[in-house]
């Protein structure tokens, strides 16, 4: 008898944010004396999957970390989490960075090193059952190409939601898009993906692609599709903003959480909606992101 499927696999990229404040950004050839530097766990993949372990989400990462001090650091983000990080693979590569310069004006430079990331181009037979028996596969576009449309072959042969958040934006091949249940994009990505500047004519042809999509429009809130046709506009909850840094990150996470507990369309991404609107209401990307019972405390 089939087991029962149950929670998400996170196939996805984990990075350690080192952040630069400076005065201004550098000139070419400049050396500049930074005002602070602090690092932060990140990644989209090690975001996400955060954001669906505290919003209640069983939650197994697969990914790759050096075997540094920064991996280390991670693999202490993850458990902390609660995420299951049993198939996590250890890579000669060092973990991979992010170098992110902000200067006083908050414009921002930022440069990454996929290092252990890049080392996943392929998946074991492990990881291809663990996707297989999850009720949601996440993804984003941060681990080579070939192994994102590899899992969702995986997943979608076995019946298992496909669920992808096209970040950073690039075309997607056929093989890939023929295989994701569910498309999550932001307004830039949408139109770049989409290939208009209109961003109604963009997520209209996404939307003829696949069979539900979700455009989040940042304080304007969230566009759901399903069927090619546009669903239900979510409004944003109106908070005091304090660093959005991470919104999307936090709403795709909790989102997917929410759908792998079976929930409708309309009320996960009302969920997704309250759990980054918590997030943005506190600095940081993985410190800010909510636990559950802060959610449901803002849906009650
Ligand atoms: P990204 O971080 O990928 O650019 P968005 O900026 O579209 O993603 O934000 C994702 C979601 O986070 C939005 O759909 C919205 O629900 C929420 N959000 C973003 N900015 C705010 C804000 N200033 N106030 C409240 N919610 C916000």
């Amino acid at each position: 008898m089939a087991q029962e499927r149950s929670g998400i696999v996170m196939v996805g990229s984990a990075n350690m944010d080192i952040v630069f404040t400076v005065e201004r950004i550098p000139q070419p050839g400049e050396t500049l004396l930074a005002e602070s530097v602090a690092t932060y766990p990140g990644g989209k993949g090690l975001n996400q999957a955060v954001a669906a372990a505290r919003a209640g989400a069983p939650t197994t990462f697969v990914g790759s970390l050096g075997r540094d001090e920064h991996g280390g650091e991670l693999a202490v983000t993850m458990t902390d989490a609660g995420i299951d990080r049993t198939l996590v693979r250890s890579s000669a590569a060092p973990t991979g960075q992010a170098f992110i310069v902000v200067a006083d004006s908050a414009e921002n430079t930022i440069i990454v090193a996929s290092g252990a990331n890049a080392e996943v181009t392929a998946l074991t037979e492990p990881e291809r059952a663990a996707i297989a028996s999850a009720s949601v596969l996440l993804m984003q576009l941060e681990l080579p190409i070939g192994v994102v449309t590899e899992a969702a072959q995986v997943a979608k042969s076995a019946g298992t939601t496909v669920m992808l958040n096209a970040a950073p934006a690039r075309e997607l091949p056929d093989e890939l898009i023929s295989a994701v249940d569910c498309l999550i994009v932001n307004e830039h990505e949408a139109c770049l993906i989409g290939g208009s500047d209109d961003l109604a004519e963009a997520s209209a042809r996404l939307a003829a692609r696949v069979d539900r999509l979700i455009v989040t429009l940042g304080s304007d809130g969230s566009a759901l599709y399903e069927g090619g046709v546009e669903l239900a506009r979510v409004p944003a909850r109106r908070v005091d903003a304090v660093d959005t840094t991470g919104a999307g990150d936090t709403y795709c996470g909790a989102f997917a959480a929410a759908i792998a507990e079976g929930r409708d369309l309309e009320s996960s991404a009302a969920f997704a909606t309250a759990a980054a609107a918590l997030s943005v209401q506190a600095l940081g990307a993985v410190p800010s992101i909510p636990g559950r019972d802060r959610i449901e405390a803002m849906l009650a």
